[in-house]
């Protein structure tokens, strides 16, 4: 017996979204960014303890700790570090590189240091960007111990000869590793994987762009029938994924569909790279809906080098799990400096991505199979009232979808296949076969039945 569609298929995420007021939208997903933005995050510390803290209050989270040093595949979980304070002062007392002002101004990670040495051999641990002489550079250094300062080349050049007092408050001790989960369960075990990195301090585009449009997904999916369930990680960028990795190879065998968000609030043209499938449904899906929205788009093969689609997609994993970015890392002159502000992220631009994002969802939620009970010859639509489109005109896209689905419906062919062949919008597709469903003229494949 094959099962009915039931009502939730045919409602849509995207319409839920627009919905709502499209600005009131992008300013609170600004909102959201511009209140993690202070917070000087890394790999381990209180201060991604406090970023999950903040996401954890508008979706249901579970914080992992993981301890120091804990195998993770070829990887050590690494000591926690946490930060205080830090400076470069005149001999005078005056604070000419301040932490509190931005912590950027710190090279991530570093180790303690308090001294007073002269200029020359400060100058090693000290980094700028001579062609950007006003903006200070986001430096790590994770898996070395060493300390350094970030500031602005125009600060530099006036620095004079003599001696400063260097001080960086910090620490590195065994601790944990922490990251975050947020598991929606669906009708299905099968899983839907939505990354992000949470490791970055302040830094808009490259961080918290991702954490807010991934932390308004998970909280409009929480209040729905889902037919995957969802499983949206924020966590440390390499480790955390590889450690998440390690310590749940059950959890990762469900995945069917995954997404690394990054980079989602700048202005630019959306890219998305492929999974190291290159043909998996998320691939198919995201391609889609991309030429859907209609604007500015690109799609980039699977490298192996990037942000956490690295470790699922590592070839022991080889998860279907691609990446939807904006501007691609690397690329826009900001990337990983203090320009990456929270005036390089739009609110116009966080609200687009996360309808793309819903439209994805509608994609992987509503891509089911069906199969045409009145496949010789056309049924008559007419008389069953469904050759007329709403919009008026004789044959218009609402009725070349129907007659795309019926066509198409023989239990073989998805939705998906059908929009893109058909180079109809999936959600126009989609709705077609939601009226000639409910008309009886097609029945669904269930999933088990599909697979
Ligand atoms: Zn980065």
């Amino acid at each position: 017996m094959l099962p009915t569609l039931s009502s939730r298929d045919s409602v849509s995420l995207l319409k839920e979204m627009d919905g709502n007021d499209a600005v009131e939208l992008g300013v609170t997903l600004h909102n959201f960014a511009a209140s993690l933005y202070p917070i000087c995050r890394s790999i381990t510390g209180d201060g991604i303890r406090k970023t999950l803290g903040m996401i954890g209050e508008r979706i249901p989270l579970e914080l992992r700790e993981v301890p120091t040093g804990t195998p993770v595949f070829d990887w050590t979980v690494p000591k926690e570090w946490n930060i205080r304070d830090a400076y470069i002062k005149t001999a005078d007392g005056r604070r000419i590189v301040d932490f509190h002002q931005c912590n950027l101004h710190v090279m991530n990670y570093s180790t303690p240091v308090h001294a007073t040495l002269p200029l020359k051999e400060i100058r090693p641990h000290l980094f700028t960007l001579p062609d950007h002489p006003d903006w200070i550079p986001y430096r790590t250094s994770y898996y070395k111990e060493d300390w350094g300062f970030c500031l602005s080349h125009r600060q530099l050049l006036q620095l004079e000869d003599g001696e400063y007092e260097v001080c960086i408050d910090s620490s590195l001790d065994e601790g944990h590793l922490t990251y975050g989960e947020c598991y929606l369960p669906g009708q299905s075990k099968e899983e839907v994987l939505i990354s992000c990195h949470a490791c970055h301090p302040s830094l808009a585009n490259d961080n918290l762009s991702g954490l807010s449009v991934a932390t308004f997904l998970a909280q409009s999916l929480s209040r729905r029938d889902l037919r995957y369930s969802y499983r949206f990680l924020f966590l440390p960028g390499t480790i955390g994924a590889i450690s998440w990795l390690a310590q749940n190879r059950e959890s990762a065998s469900r995945i069917r569909h995954g997404l690394v968000l990054t980079c989602i609030g700048d202005a630019g043209g959306f890219h998305y790279k492929k999974s190291r499938r290159g043909d998996a449904e998320i691939d198919r899906a995201v391609a889609c809906i991309l030429r859907d929205f209609g604007g500015p788009s690109a799609i980039l093969e699977f490298s192996p080098y990037g942000y956490d689609e690295r470790q699922y997609c590592s070839p022991g994993f080889n998860l279907p799990v691609g990446c939807l970015m904006r501007s691609v890392w690397g690329t826009f002159p900001e990337y990983h400096t203090s320009a990456d502000n929270l005036e390089f992220i739009q609110s116009d631009s966080l609200a687009e991505s996360l309808r793309v994002c819903a439209a994805i969802v509608d994609v992987l939620e509503g891509n089911r199979r069906y199969v045409n009970q009145s496949p010789y010859c056309e049924p008559q639509l007419g008389k069953r009232g469904l050759y007329k489109s709403t919009g008026g005109t004789a044959i218009g896209e609402e009725i070349n979808a129907r007659l795309w689905v019926l066509n198409f419906s023989d239990g073989e062919h998805s939705l998906l296949d059908i929009a893109e062949r058909s180079g109809i919008s999936f959600a126009a597709i989609r709705e077609a076969a939601s009226l000639l469903h409910d008309a009886g003229l097609l029945i669904a494949v269930s999933d088990d039945d599909a697979a």
